[in-house]
């Protein structure tokens, strides 16, 4: 049920328990697989907080707690989204870096030029700190739509940096696209579908402007992991090899075949497997060398995004994780193309990258608060029973007291009888409500002695392979996985999910976690782990004071993908820069949405709501069915109530 090294977790000690060794900061790394996922972003304070250090070549740390308590005492309360600036520098850095140590090694001739997909994660200020850190490397924009290519327009100031117009298109975006190399940019429009052709050509000629043109290959290889539709015969974007011919000729006949300076192409996201790229590089760069074998002379080879997030650490070819490194897709990338292009003597173009999740996932993490928690098993004692009681309550609490490991299957499937048993007594009026809660609360006791004896097995029998998740403590968080984790709801991707703090600690419990939204699919219940997910997760026992959870590599895709399920909106956001002090700074605060900011998306409005309440309450004023006082309060509520958090404030 748990990994041959996994801590001994016990939450029940009887008193013949050998001591337990100490619980240490190294179990909790362990347990939680932090070095594993957290690429040297994220570790374990000696006080057992969370330590962010946001840059990889220096030691300076956050410490995660004391920086939420920090903003808790300026007003800015959980649930938070906090965003570490420098881990997007170090990525971005990191990316090209790795580009660079490909090219040197086989001394490759043409250079490196990432661009950044802005719709992996589109806020302001993402997007200008990542064109801030990137202007060394000269890192572009990609844009997937017309919004999106306005916000490249605007924002991206690099000299030299590229800007590529994806997605599909229409006049106006085309027209937007050819009018921005007038202010000295560089767009190139990558034809998607095979009739955008006509389309730029027809707006190009009235312009007179000659466009700068990409052409966006369908590949027959198949992407891995979850996305593997984005590729393949199928696919809904590119252009198959005969519509590429046929490009080249309609050009050739415009005598425009000179304006064709890239080829692109995109596997989908998070690839999980090595051998997938390979493949994909492989029929890219003969579709490339094709193109100079017709007269083309593309300069440039755009090998799009798809490059993976290892979120639950295993380094494998599961969903959440990848099995190679970001160095060794550079070194793929990088040798494939300049095989295809030696073996056809043609010049080694710029490589162009379109990584989005690599370099935003990890710079996120979403932290929200406890509210409580409900627990299935507990310390609570059932009252003594007697030979007046019922008799299946009699026989539950038999089996209890005299379950061995020898029987714990027998006793189990006993135990779920005369559970069942006494429901249907209670439906047919043999039981009343106060025995049923006995025999229930007995039920839990045989299920906790169950669990206890079934941790000593080896080998847990299939049919109670579940019980334990049954048996998990519910957790209820502040906050919506609609609106913060989508991902974990739509494609039950996984995210390193645990407590920031009392890492000191041992935790003995084991539980899920429940968001604030009426619907039975707001929760996070799978976890990452090793070979498999698990359905539950080591929590410390809730005493009531804060206890903090963090969701970890959520900078990419969640905050665009989450929506207002319940009316919760988007939650405080924080950014974080370290400073020479050995502090930080906070750079922008952006407050979540308020209540009647939720509100007005769905077209309620401010003013006539309180208009409309307050012809209510005078209406009950005067039936002297409410006081003047109360009116006033309620008035004052309903207001304030307005312009809160959507979330709960954790005030009791
Ligand atoms: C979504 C997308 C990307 C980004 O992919 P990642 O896997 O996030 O790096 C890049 N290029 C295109 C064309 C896309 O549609």
């Amino acid at each position: 049920m748990f990994g041959p090294s996994g801590p001994n977790l016990e939450c029940i000690q009887t008193d013949e328990d050998p001591p337990v060794k100490p619980w240490t900061i190294r179990d909790s790394l362990d347990l939680y697989h932090v070095l594993d996922w957290g690429s040297g972003f994220f570790a374990i304070s000696d006080a057992g907080d969370i330590e962010v250090r946001p840059k990889t070549d220096d030691a300076r740390s956050i410490d995660l707690l004391e920086l939420v308590e920090n903003l808790g005492r300026r007003g800015v309360h959980t649930p938070l989204l906090i965003r570490f600036n420098d881990i997007l520098d170090s990525r971005v850095r990191g990316l090209s870096q790795c580009f660079r140590e490909a090219i040197q090694e086989i001394d490759y001739r043409g250079t490196y030029r990432g661009v950044y997909p802005i719709k992996v994660n589109q806020q302001r200020h993402v997007v200008e700190e990542l064109i801030r850190f990137g202007a060394p490397e000269k890192l572009g924009l990609e844009a997937g739509s017309k919004p999106e290519l306005l916000i490249a327009l605007a924002l991206l100031d690099t000299p030299g940096a590229l800007i590529i117009c994806n997605g599909y298109k229409d006049r106006a975006y085309v027209e937007t696209a050819l009018l921005a190399q007038r202010l000295g940019r560089t767009p190139i429009i990558v034809v998607d579908r095979f009739h955008e052709i006509d389309l730029i050509l027809k707006t190009s000629r009235e312009l007179g402007i000659r466009p700068h043109l990409g052409i966006r290959a369908r590949l027959s290889s198949k992407g891995a992991g979850r996305w593997v539709e984005s590729t393949g015969d199928r696919s809904k974007f590119g252009l198959s090899s005969m519509e590429i011919v046929a490009a080249v000729d309609r050009l050739a006949a415009e005598d425009m075949l000179d304006c064709v300076e890239l080829m692109h192409f995109h596997i989908g996201s998070q690839i999980t497997a090595a051998r997938a790229h390979k493949d994909a590089l492989s029929e890219a760069s003969r579709i490339f060398v094709g193109l100079h074998e017709m007269g083309a002379e593309p300069s440039l080879i755009d090998v799009g995004g798809g490059l993976g997030v290892d979120y639950d650490g295993s380094r494998t070819n599961f969903p959440s994780s990848k099995n190679y490194s970001m160095q060794e897709y550079a070194n793929d990338v990088v040798s494939f193309i300049q095989e295809a292009c030696d073996a056809a003597k043609i010049a080694h173009p710029d490589i162009v990258t379109e990584s989005g999740r690599a370099l935003t996932a990890h710079h996120s993490v979403l932290v929200f608060d406890i509210l409580g928690v409900n627990e299935i098993l507990n310390d609570s004692q059932p009252g003594k029973v007697t030979d007046d009681d019922p008799k299946v309550l009699r026989d539950l609490a038999e089996v209890w007291s005299d379950t061995t490991i020898e029987d714990v299957q027998e006793s189990y499937h006993n135990a779920v009888l005369l559970k069942e048993e006494a429901a249907t007594m209670f439906s047919l009026g043999y039981l009343d409500l106060r025995g049923k809660a006995r025999v229930e609360h007995m039920f839990a006791k045989c299920c906790e002695k169950i669990l206890e004896l079934l941790r000593e097995l080896p080998d847990v029998p299939e049919d109670l392979a579940d019980f334990e998740a049954g048996l998990a403590d519910t957790y209820y968080g502040n906050f919506s996985v609609f609106q913060s984790a989508p991902d974990h709801w739509a494609v039950k991707q996984l995210f390193p999910v645990m407590p920031i703090h009392r890492l000191d600690e041992q935790p003995t419990r084991r539980g899920v976690f429940a968001d604030l939204t009426c619907d039975s699919d707001g929760k996070i219940d799978q976890f990452i782990n090793p070979r498999e997910a698990k359905s539950l997760i080591e929590l410390h026992s809730w005493t009531g004071a804060p206890y903090y959870i963090g969701v970890f590599l959520v900078g990419a895709y969640q905050e665009i993908l989450g929506d207002l399920h319940n009316l919760f909106g988007d939650t405080n956001a924080v950014h974080v820069t370290l400073d020479d002090e050995g502090g930080y700074t906070l750079d922008h605060i952006v407050r979540g949405d308020a209540v009647e900011d939720v509100l007005a998306y769905v077209q309620y409005d401010r003013r006539p709501l309180i208009e409309k309440v307050r012809q209510i309450i005078e209406s009950a004023l005067r039936n002297d069915n409410i006081s003047l006082e109360e009116s006033a309060r309620l008035l004052e509520r309903y207001e304030q109530g307005l312009k809160g958090y959507t979330y709960l404030s954790g005030q009791v």
